[in-house]
């Protein structure tokens, strides 16, 4: 049995970001791929922040993207004696001290040295105390922090990313590990944590990079064994600016509310900073397994395109079976308002699926094709209206009475072709004159499947009655956006 373990450890102030599902995926692929363990663990320390329905957000998100894990959540909280312990144990070893300089004391210190045009930096000498002033101190209930003694060599790892990285020990402050609380700070927490659960790697965000050698020394101090590095590249938007707010939606969260296919946005998060080679993009979950590797993520920023996300969304919608898509699309029915009774959804989800991007497309589609009487005319419709002038109504009441003549049992695509084409035929009318209206009058618009199969879809009675309503209405115009 492989060994590798390996752990996403999201912090429950917001929402999943698409940045750490997509830290949480490349986590979960390897240990599929090597067969480990892959650990969640909720980093709830910051009392302040933390809240239980970030908490069951995040855990919502991944289960919603398949990302099982093994193990946990173990919550970080839950462990606070013993990040205590392990940085006692530093403490004893002469390899963290006691510092009593109140934060008044060092942002003194910090504003003399920066008026003198200097940069503060953290001088152990400068604030040491003799052992037995400490003690006084101590006794008298002084509070105090314990702060790690950064060793003053190199510190370097080989990333799995990114290849050799150096710091150098004596560039580094001595850091806080305990606060004057008792309680641990992010860097202990998670060593300590790291060590306990046996974490063989590491893989997370760029923006770690910089706490990597802290943690490093820690690891050392400890006596544990480092595990492997991967730092993940940042994610940018299409401007190439940082990913933000600024860019539109960035929780997991809010691509699901928007019709985004699960399995879509774990093949489109999969391909954020990670390559199997190639210009392949659409690529199924067992395959994404196999291929994965952590040799594969790049180095280089990765773009978050969300067209690109809705045409992947839309190549799993065209590509999968109407039955996968039924659980979705009756959701999205449900939230329209719309009874299918017991109506199959099968053919409606087959005939639109292809011409659909998201299950919110997709669920309008259906519930046009289950109730035409909801159509509603888009500017294709519209321009097609002014075009035919009055031919528009007269095509369709023609139309209207060939397909009345057609008996139940010859309601299919096949009789329903055959009668369109020969009302058109008999009327002198271009085919595109005699569909083209047909189709604005069921869907509102000039795209669908073709006509004859639509109106198969629709069902006899449903079209009919559909066909002798007046035009559909315009859809209203857009609120005015929100101010801000
Ligand atoms: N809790 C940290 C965060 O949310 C992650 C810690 C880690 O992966 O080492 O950024």
């Amino acid at each position: 049995m492989s060994t590798v373990r390996v752990r996403f450890a999201p912090s429950p102030t917001g929402f999943l970001h698409v940045g750490g599902a997509r830290t949480a995926l490349f986590n979960w692929l390897y240990a599929r791929k090597t067969g480990g363990t892959f650990i969640l663990r909720i980093e709830d320390t910051d009392k302040e922040r933390s809240t239980d329905a970030h908490t069951q957000v995040i855990l919502d998100g991944l289960t919603w993207l398949g990302i099982t894990w093994d193990e946990g959540p173990y919550f970080q909280g839950a462990y606070a004696e013993r990040h205590r312990a392990d940085a006692e144990r530093l403490l004893a070893q002469g390899k963290a001290y006691r510092c009593f300089a109140t934060p008044e004391e060092l942002d003194a210190e910090r504003r003399k040295i920066e008026a003198a045009g200097g940069t503060f930096r953290y001088d152990r000498a400068r604030w040491a105390l003799d052992p037995a002033e400490q003690q006084r101190r101590l006794e008298r209930g002084d509070p105090h922090v314990i702060r790690f003694a950064m060793p003053e060599h190199e510190i370097a790892w080989l990333d799995a990313v990114h290849g050799r990285i150096s710091f150098q020990g004596s560039d580094i402050d001595d850091f806080v590990i305990l606060r004057s609380d008792g309680s641990a700070i992010y860097n202990m927490a998670v060593v300590s944590d790291d060590i306990a659960m046996r974490i063989t790697h590491v893989i997370r965000g760029d923006d770690h990079v910089s706490n990597t050698p802290k943690q490093i020394a820690l690891y050392e101090a400890l006596g544990a064994p480092v595990p492997v590095f991967a730092h993940v590249p940042m994610i940018l938007g299409t401007d190439g600016k940082k990913l933000s707010k600024r860019h539109g939606a960035t929780a997991v969260g809010d691509y699901q509310d928007r019709g985004i296919l699960a399995v879509a946005m774990r093949n489109f998060l999969a391909l954020l900073g990670w390559s199997p080679g190639g210009d392949r993009e659409i690529i199924p979950e067992d395959e994404l397994v196999g291929l994965f590797s952590l040799e594969g993520i790049q180095r280089k920023p990765a773009v978050f395109d969300p067209v690109k996300l809705e045409w992947m969304n839309g190549q799993y919608l065209s590509a999968l079976p109407a039955a996968e898509l039924e659980g979705p699309v009756r959701r999205e029915l449900a939230r329209l308002g719309v009874d299918p009774g017991t109506r199959p959804l099968a053919p409606a989800i087959e005939a639109a699926k292809a011409r659909s991007r998201t299950i919110l497309q997709l669920g309008q589609q259906v519930a046009v094709r289950l109730d035409p009487s909801r159509a509603v005319l888009d500017e294709k419709g519209a321009a097609l209206v002014a075009k035919l002038g009055d031919a528009f109504a007269r095509n369709v009441a023609l139309m209207t009475e060939a397909l009345a003549a057609l008996p139940a049992g010859e309601w299919t695509a096949d009789g329903i072709l055959a009668a369109i084409k020969g009302a058109a035929e008999a009327h002198g009318l271009k085919l595109g004159d005699a569909m083209q209206p047909l189709r604005v009058m069921l869907t509102g618009s000039t795209v669908s499947e073709p006509v004859n199969e639509l109106l198969a879809v629709v069902g006899r009675e449903a079209a009919l009655a559909r066909l002798r309503q007046p035009l559909p209405a315009p859809a209203a115009a857009p609120a005015p956006a929100a101010a801000g």
